[in-house]
């Protein structure tokens, strides 16, 4: 039987997904609002850093071309501010890396037609999606952050917030040098925010994203309202103020000289992201499924960088089980869940709690911080587990296993220790 699935949506999730049932010879049409030419020209989506788990899922499906040894990172630099700031490394075991989304996906929506793709550009509306389901045997939505994902119900139990949690002020930047080892710095202002910077790929070659998550009502927050193109000259100058007094470790690297936006005011985002889950399927009657993926699913505040990447690994959990599977029916959407959730729920938890956390400071966030730098181990895995959000959650769950979590791997260390003095003697 001829398998016919219909994605609405060429974000990564539709992309992902669409590449990987070509791969298995499914018939696939994506539908979208935006033509690959589009997205040179269009405002800053995002900046997105692919942990390493994604970067080996671009390479089983032949889209991996920026290789990670290449134009990705290889540890994160933390800074936490305060009295006594605390400064340490963790290494990621495989690389990460980050490409700007306007060169990203319209390369992959090329791979997904050269492989025998369709796409069909249009905006859909709601009231489009019951004829899409006499069309195909299952309908893949997956438009983002977009009114379209409304079709699937918000889970209130899952979605803590009815705002954004962080005044958002997110920008491509050029005259930031590199640390000697390239990595993700995530630096901590408490009380004030939290910032990412992330080398990336841009159309003009490798520049850093800052990613600012400034707290409401904190002295970082007039950043996401003022704007670029009223004052460029007046905003770098504020941006590098707030730099040198809240994010320290970033702004002794900035070159006054050159430091500006890559290209001109679209390479910066301001806003914020309700983070929400929604329910994951609806019927479109006569037996026909909708299935949410992606953003669609789970949408998540950028400060841990995970939507992009559970957003690819669930629709590499789907393309399997619409292969595997000849019926698109309740069981199909439940073993599709059954499957994504851990991780995708994991994500979200993770995140929330940062979110909230990172603003009070308890104290076992505080003890579990202090440990992680002290013990080069300790930031190791908390640095390569952001591949593993449910590793994360693990951890983060309650402040028993974040007691345990540390304690059980610095006693395993210092126990360690003696057997290695000893085999070295
Ligand atoms: C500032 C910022 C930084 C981020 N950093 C990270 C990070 O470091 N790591 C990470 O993993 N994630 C990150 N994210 C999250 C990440 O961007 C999203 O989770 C991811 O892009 C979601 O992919 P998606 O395919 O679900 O949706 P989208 O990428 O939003 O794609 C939606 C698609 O649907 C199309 N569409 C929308 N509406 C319609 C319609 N009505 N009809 C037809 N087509 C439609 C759009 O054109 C687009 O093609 C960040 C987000 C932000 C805002």
């Amino acid at each position: 039987m001829t398998k016919r699935i219909g994605i609405i949506g060429a974000g990564t999730a539709g992309l992902h997904l669409g590449l990987y049932l070509r791969q298995h010879d499914v018939d696939v049409t994506i539908f979208t609002d935006r033509r690959p030419e589009d997205y040179a020209q269009s405002r800053l989506l995002n900046t997105v850093a692919h942990h390493a788990v994604t970067l080996e899922r671009e390479t089983k499906l032949g889209v991996n071309h920026w290789p990670g040894e290449e134009y990705g990172y290889f540890c994160h630099h933390y800074y936490i501010g305060g009295p006594q700031p605390l400064v340490f490394r963790g290494d990621l075991k495989s690389p990460s890396r980050a490409v700007d989304y306007r060169l990203y996906l319209p390369r992959l929506m090329e791979d997904f037609l050269e492989r025998g793709g369709k796409i069909e550009y249009k905006e859909l509306k709601s009231e489009d999606i019951a004829t899409l389901g006499t069309r195909f045997d299952l309908v893949v939505v997956c438009t983002g952050k977009g009114p379209l994902g409304q079709m699937f119900q918000h889970q209130p139990d899952h979605s803590p917030f009815d705002r954004p949690q962080r005044v958002l002020c997110v920008g491509l930047f050029k005259g930031i040098e590199q640390s000697p080892t390239r990595g993700v710095t995530m630096t901590f202002s408490p009380g004030h925010g939290e910032m990412i910077e992330i080398p990336t790929w841009t159309m003009d070659g490798m520049g850093s994203a800052l990613v600012l998550e400034n707290i409401p009502g904190g002295d970082l927050e007039e950043l996401g309202r003022v704007k670029y193109d009223d004052d460029p000259k007046a905003f770098i100058a504020l941006l590098l103020a707030k730099l040198r007094k809240h994010h320290p470790t970033v702004a002794e690297r900035v070159d006054e000289r050159r430091f500006d936006l890559v290209r001109d005011g679209r390479d910066l985002l301001q806003g914020g992201v309700t983070p929400t889950v929604r329910s994951t399927h609806v019927s479109l009657g006569d037996g026909k499924m909708a299935i949410a993926l992606g953003d669609v699913h789970a949408v998540v505040d950028p400060v841990l960088g995970q939507g992009a990447n559970i957003a690819s690994y669930a629709a590499l959990i789907m393309g399997e089980e619409i292969v595997a599977q000849e019926v698109y029916d309740e069981r199909f959407c439940e073993r599709v869940n059954l499957r994504r959730q851990d991780r995708v729920l994991a994500a979200t938890r993770w995140t929330n709690y940062m979110l909230t956390n990172l603003r009070t400071l308890p104290m076992e966030l505080q003890k579990f911080i202090f440990d992680v730098s002290q013990n080069r181990c300790l930031a190791d895995e908390f640095t390569d587990n952001f591949n593993y959000p449910e590793r994360q959650w693990d951890c983060f769950a309650s402040p028993e296993r974040m007691a345990a979590w540390a304690a059980t791997r610095i006693q395993a260390n210092d126990a360690a220790r003696p057997r290695a003095r000893a085999a070295n003697a």
